[in-house]
């Protein structure tokens, strides 16, 4: 056999001053992999620089023509902020990310360069880069709005075609429930996802998704008994019965989501290592 190289992939453009290129890891979780994207007409920053690839970072910086004016991370899973510490080193470009004293259980660990804030817009020539505390799927977790396109990359907060995973303690769902308001009210034309296709019509999509995670959360509310506790676990069991086992601590965790914040809005309780209704 010989030995077969695949060519570096090129970026995709999407619009003028929006570059998409697919980072080399896909599966199940992350789709066709990862999207970096490449920002602006010059100077331009890149949007999650995907996993820690040679040949995908190094098509990365020459879309930027070797230097980046910044490398910016929607949050801190190692699909997203991977490749960020060799793009710096090898172009100097500073590392934007939302603070994070402690990190989570998966979290990369990153040399944040210069900390984001709320509504800090980065101008990008003719464009401009607006950052968005979007927590939920993560606690650091930002996404960026190209205001002049009216474009937002949305990161993980919402995919195309998959249901965003929200993990306790860093995934909050009521913090997603606030940021699905939160991005449903920005009233972007499109929509650009960490994982997957555009998405064309935003309202339409936040509404679907808005609509899917109140009818999973009024199972689990259903499944709830007044009197017998019972686990994240055993629900998730009933609601996903066919799931691989591989799969089912996720699907608990999913569902211990949903608890926490039935029990932040008074509809449930903790007792005896289980939960029960609060009879709301
Ligand atoms: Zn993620």
């Amino acid at each position: 056999m010989v030995a077969f190289k695949a060519p570096s992939a090129r970026p995709v453009t999407i619009e003028n001053g929006l570059r998409r290129l697919v980072a080399p890891n896909p599966s199940p979780m992350t789709g066709p992999g990862t999207n970096s994207y490449i920002v602006g007409r010059g100077p331009y920053a890149i949007v999650d620089p995907g996993v820690d690839d040679a040949p995908h970072l190094d098509a990365l910086i020459a879309a930027c023509e070797g230097r980046p004016a910044a490398i910016c991370l929607t949050h801190r899973h190692p699909d997203h902020a991977g490749g960020a510490a060799l793009i710096a080193e090898r172009t100097g470009a500073p590392i934007r990310a939302w603070p994070k004293p402690e990190l989570a259980h998966h979290d990369r660990p990153v040399h944040v360069d210069r900390e984001l804030a709320d509504g800090e817009a980065l101008p990008l020539g003719d464009l401009t880069l607006v950052a968005r505390h979007t927590p939920g799927h993560a606690a650091d977790h930002v996404a960026f709005e190209i205001a002049e396109l009216g474009i937002l990359l949305a990161g993980d907060a919402l995919m195309s075609d998959a249901t965003v995973v929200i993990l306790p303690p860093d995934g909050d769902m009521g913090a997603y429930f606030a940021t699905l308001a939160r991005l449903d009210a920005l009233g972007v034309r499109r929509i650009a996802p960490a994982h997957g296709r555009m998405l064309d019509d935003p309202a339409a999509t936040i509404a679907e998704v808005l609509a899917h995670r109140r009818a999973r959360e009024a199972q689990v509310a259903a499944a709830l008994s007044s009197a017998t506790p019972r686990t994240a676990g055993a629900i998730a069991e009933e609601l996903y019965p066919q799931l691989h086992d591989r799969l089912k601590t996720m699907a608990a965790l999913q569902v211990q989501a949903h608890l926490r914040h039935l029990v932040d809005q008074g509809r449930a309780l903790e007792a005896d290592g289980g939960w029960i209704s609060a009879g709301a």
